[in-house]
């Protein structure tokens, strides 16, 4: 191991075949006590804690320096390795201790903002703002070693596969991701801007063209949209291209890859995993990205209610809506109207008019009990539901009801605690090739517009069917994340010429924004297809936290600022000047 020129080791290493040895530490002091004469420092440095005790063996000159240790000083700490008379058998160093010939204050700190060790209480904005105190914590670092070893398995799997990692530009044109680009302005070309890429889509088509093959690469992307707990404006991809390659190709060496980092991380045996269409995630769980740790699946009921006399229920179905519901098992008794209550505000956030529940029984209870017994009781024996189980309903629009009761069951499991630990992986398969935005009302490509329709839906781009258009797209989901997403693409620029066309692009715009990949796929382009990863919610998942903050060293917070080093900033006019960018904004 590398050694700094004085340190002989590290404060996790020293043990009982140390004793008597002579060695020099460095760290900081992470607990210094003064007990009257008698120092402990409990020194600590990425590699674990060790205690250091200047005492009677230790000449006066060291118990000097130790009692003016404080918190977070880093200190030097030469002397010999001893049995400690009172073990701490929390510590692997904890069978010994170093009595200190010389202590040297290498570094000094004013009291800290928060305290370092054992659980933090201060906020997130603090310690984002002092990262590098919040990154000594031994539970952060262990999740910088873990996504640095994350990314050597991800480095020698594609490797030992015949890949190769090629960098792909970052000042480059807009790929579109479906995301807002960050822009950069041309100092050289006035009113020229470039943009920092959403994913390195065309360059890895291109690179295909170009023959390399097999390309991977784990990549800075940058999107910038709203953030959630799992999103960051600058995030990382595993970025994958094939060429001649097939949907099952793909697919199996994804599969491979998370079987491979699960295994050599964490012990977990992934198994094999199931493939659900698009049509099934939404029928069963609303959503595309399904956790499948857990039941409660969606029942569609709008035939069973298509005649109801409930008119609330009545009105939604006949305006053209669907009528979905799931099981709370036990929740007749368990769930309280406050619970419901919110649980009616949650799915309000994703446009739904409101919940309606029932309890089961003799009556039932709850709004729902306004149904008709034979649908009372069709409705339970359609969704499986009994005595003191409680049924949640929606019913309106699809593009509500589908997002609200999907998000509905995957917060009501975990507020019960119905999800058990463990990783569940799917892959999602036959997504739409397109979707109509709810505001310009035209179409726009699910995954991207360099997607390949499923083949034997090729002709329907002719035929003007492009919403019956099925994508030859995949995603991979773990526990209710999407940690990946990809496509066969379109190798022939006819087809690619037309789905730009069906996404309501001009000749002339298409050859503007992406002439030069359409030029690429006219010299030669192979068959290909590929994948992403996301490798920031991959790690997050690995460490077993829920914040995609654990696992970045520097990260911006939702509202994608970086407080340790104040970015974004103002920047000096002269500056802005230079980059023929005007000042807009109001002082
Ligand atoms: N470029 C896509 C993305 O970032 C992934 C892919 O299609 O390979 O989502």
């Amino acid at each position: 191991m590398l050694s700094s020129v004085r340190r002989t080791h590290t404060c996790g290493e020293l043990r009982p075949e140390h004793v008597g040895q002579r060695v020099v530490l460095q760290g900081w002091a992470q607990n210094a006590r003064d007990m009257g004469g008698v120092v402990f420092l409990l020194l600590r440095d990425r590699h674990g804690l060790v205690q250091a005790v200047a005492d009677e063996r230790s000449p006066a000159s060291a118990r000097e320096v130790a009692a003016g240790v404080h918190l977070e000083y880093v200190v030097e700490i030469e002397g010999t390795v001893q049995l400690r008379h009172a073990p701490n058998d929390k510590l692997p160093t904890g069978l010994v201790e170093v009595v200190a010939d010389t202590v040297t204050i290498l570094s000094r700190t004013p009291p800290l903002p928060f305290s370092i060790e054992g659980h933090i209480h201060a906020n997130e904005d603090l310690r984002l703002q002092y990262r590098y105190l919040d990154l000594r914590r031994a539970d952060v670092q262990k999740n910088l070693v873990l996504r640095h070893k994350a990314a050597m398995i991800v480095r020698r799997f594609f490797d030992a596969n015949d890949f190769v990692e090629v960098e792909t530009p970052v000042l480059t044109k807009a790929t579109p991701e479906g995301a807002r680009d960050y822009l950069v302005p041309s100092r050289v070309h006035p009113g020229q801007w470039y943009a920092l890429p959403q994913s390195p889509q065309i360059f890895k088509q291109i690179l295909m063209v170009a023959g390399m093959d097999r390309y991977f690469q784990i990549v800075k992307c940058f999107r910038d949209e709203d953030l959630r707990a799992d999103r960051q404006p600058e995030f990382t991809q595993i970025d994958v291209e094939v060429s001649f390659a097939t949907r099952e190709v793909i697919m199996e060496l994804g599969t491979k890859l998370v079987q491979t980092m699960w295994k050599e991380l964490i012990g977990v045996d992934v198994g094999d995993i199931p493939v659900m269409s698009y049509g099934e995630a939404i029928a069963r769980y609303g959503i595309d990205a399904p956790d499948v740790r857990f039941g409660m699946d969606h029942v569609t009921v709008t035939d069973l209610l298509a005649t109801t006399e409930f008119s609330v229920v009545r009105g939604l179905i006949d305006a053209g809506g669907i009528a979905k519901a799931f099981v709370v098992k036990g929740g007749g008794e368990g769930v309280s109207r406050k619970q419901l209550d919110a649980w009616t505000q949650f799915v309000k956030r994703y446009g739904m008019g409101g919940l309606m529940y029932g309890k089961v029984g003799a009556p039932w209870s709850g709004p729902l009990s306004k149904l008709a017994q034979g649908e009372l009781d069709a409705l339970a024996a359609a969704t499986g539901a009994v005595v003191g189980d409680l049924v949640l309903l929606g019913a309106g629009p699809a593009e509500n009801v589908n997002p609200g009761m999907g998000r509905l069951r995957n917060a009501v499991a975990r507020e019960l605690g119905l999800i058990p630990p463990g990783f569940k992986f799917t892959w999602v398969v036959d997504f739409p090739s397109f979707e109509k935005d709810p505001e310009t009302g035209r179409w726009m490509a699910v995954h991207h517009p360099f997607t390949s329709p499923r083949p034997e839906h090729l002709n329907y781009l002719a035929e003007g069917r492009q919403g019956e258009m099925l994508a030859n797209a995949y995603d991979i989901v773990c526990n209710g994340y999407e940690i990946g997403g990809g496509s066969i693409r379109i190798h022939d620029p006819e087809i690619q010429a037309q789905v730009f066309g069906a996404i309501g692009l001009s000749d002339e715009e298409a050859q503007q924004k992406f002439g030069f990949l359409l030029d690429a796929l006219r010299h030669g382009a192979p068959p290909h297809g590929g994948i992403a990863f996301g490798f920031d919610r991959i790690a997050m998942l690995l460490a077993g936290t829920e914040n995609i903050r654990d696992v970045i060293a520097f990260p911006k917070t939702t509202s994608a600022q970086d407080i340790m080093s104040g970015a974004p900033s103002p920047v000096d006019p002269k500056q802005l000047g230079e980059l023929h960018v005007a000042n807009t904004v109001k002082e």
